[in-house]
């Protein structure tokens, strides 16, 4: 083990109660692109702003495309060995909640129960109506948009269906946040993997819980604006990481 994965083993078992909080770069090991990243398709594209998706059918239509032509990659894709030592670290009871930005589903996935996965940017493995809250699989979607070339209203009750996700200019989900920020004000470690920490106000709650005394950890390939503030930082992968810190479980 080197020093800096002794260190974060300490910490770990020193912990009353931690929070793991993930970004991109976790699932960038699972082969998903960054698209908020330097290289990433919001660089190339223009994201589709939500109060033009609620106003304009074409819009709307437009999205489904881009969204069958591009953001179709994560479907499929399976957790790793980072996202499986974060569910080891919570069944093990030393981790409380994972707030993550990602809409990846791979924490579920990897077998964490999901009212312990607390998503900040929603989910993109599933639709639903703007209205009533339908849910809507998105196979069922595709099926349409195979037949028709075109996604509809909700069947239920005629609303506006839309990715699961928190599209660039909608409101960040309220309830989601203010978990995010009980479970910031509880723990006494907050660990970082994969977030450069540059999308407010998600990046806000390491920052929250360092206030408040807790321990910090980050593990990100890249420098992020707050390890100059943390107690620990990790240049390195996640998973080769995490691997060492925290053995499977049986
Ligand atoms: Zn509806």
């Amino acid at each position: 083990m080197s020093a800096e994965t002794e260190t974060l083993r300490t910490l770990i078992d020193d912990c009353r109660r931690g929070v793991v909080f993930t970004g991109a770069g976790i699932s960038t090991e699972s082969g998903i692109p960054d698209f908020r990243g330097p290289n990433g398709l919001w660089k190339k594209i223009k994201p589709i702003d939500f109060q033009e998706y609620l106003r304009s059918e074409e819009v709307r239509q437009k999205s489904w495309r881009r969204w069958f032509e591009h953001g179709q990659g994560l479907l499929g894709a399976k957790p790793n060995a980072g996202h499986f030592a974060v569910a080891e670290l919570v069944r093990q009871g030393r981790v409380s909640a994972v707030i993550t930005q990602n809409v990846d589903n791979l924490h579920q996935y990897s077998g964490i129960a999901s009212e312990r996965v607390i998503e900040l940017h929603g989910n993109a493995t599933y639709a639903k109506c703007l209205d009533c809250e339908a849910v809507v699989t998105l196979e069922s979607v595709a099926a349409e948009y195979r037949q028709s070339g075109r996604v509809g209203p909700c069947t239920a009750c005629g609303g506006i269906v839309k990715t699961a996700t928190i599209s660039f200019g909608q409101p960040m989900p309220e309830q989601s946040m203010r978990r995010a920020e009980q479970e910031t004000l509880a723990c006494d470690l907050f660990i970082v993997l994969g977030s450069s920490l540059t999308v407010y106000p998600a990046a806000g709650f390491p920052a929250l819980a360092k206030q408040q005394g807790a321990k910090l950890v980050i593990v990100n390939q890249q420098p992020t604006e707050l390890d100059g503030v943390a107690d620990l930082v990790v240049h390195a992968g996640i998973g080769e990481t995490l691997r060492r810190v925290v053995p499977p479980g049986d």
